[in-house]
Parts: structure tokens; sequence; C-alpha cells
């Protein structure tokens, strides 16, 4: 459910840009999605498929960029990009970090006709 809640922002937003850009069609639009973020692509698609249904955004191809996740190190505030599930800081091996970024979703452009 997750993603239809997601996939209803996309198409909204979508078309309230189209429609203040007078494009007749979209015909792309290019999402970011954190690795983090849980939203499986592929549930957004098939949602998007529905919803998008008798909008001018009906033949739209959502191109999906996977944003990579960022983390900050609370005790030296190191910022580093883990491989892996292996969290621990690459200067001071702790593993007390915070998230800086990956849990985002949000549409990076919009391409129209
Ligand atoms: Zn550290």
């Amino acid at each position: 459910m997750h993603e239809l809640s997601i996939t209803q922002n996309i198409l909204s937003i979508t078309l309230e840009k189209a429609n203040a850009a007078h494009a007749s069609k979209v015909s792309k639009i290019n999402l970011v999605i954190g690795a983090l973020s849980g939203i499986v692509h592929e549930c957004v698609q098939l949602y998007f498929g529905i919803l998008s249904e008798d909008t001018i955004a009906a033949e739209a191809i959502l191109f999906f960029r996977q944003s990579p996740t960022q983390l900050r190190c609370r005790s030296c505030a190191t910022t580093f990009s883990p491989r892996n599930s292996d969290w621990a800081c690459p200067s001071c091996q702790q593993q007390n970090v915070e998230i800086i970024a990956g849990r985002e979703c949000y549409i990076d452009s919009i391409e129209v006709d």
C-alpha cells in the first residue's frame, strides 16, 4: 500500500506540472528512489499503469534512478556510503551512525510533448 500512495503523489505532481507547461502528453518521468526507501519499482510501475489510464501521462515511461545510502558517523562525523549491510564507520569502526540520504523518493524531472 506504501507504493500506491507514492504513485498517486507522483501522478498528481506530474499532471500538475504538465498542465502548467500546457503539455499535451507526458513522455517520461525521471524518479529518484533512495536505496533505503523500501519502494519496489515494479509496484510503482504497476500502479502507475492503472492510475494514469485516461490521463495525458498514460504513455509515460517511468525511469528509476536509485540514489545511494549515505551515512554519517556520530562519533567522528565521517560521511560514507556503506557497500553492504555493514554500517561500521570506515574511520573509527563504530556503528553509531545516522542516515543522511537513502530514504528519499522524488521526481527529478518530467519530459513532455
Ligand atoms: Zn567514525
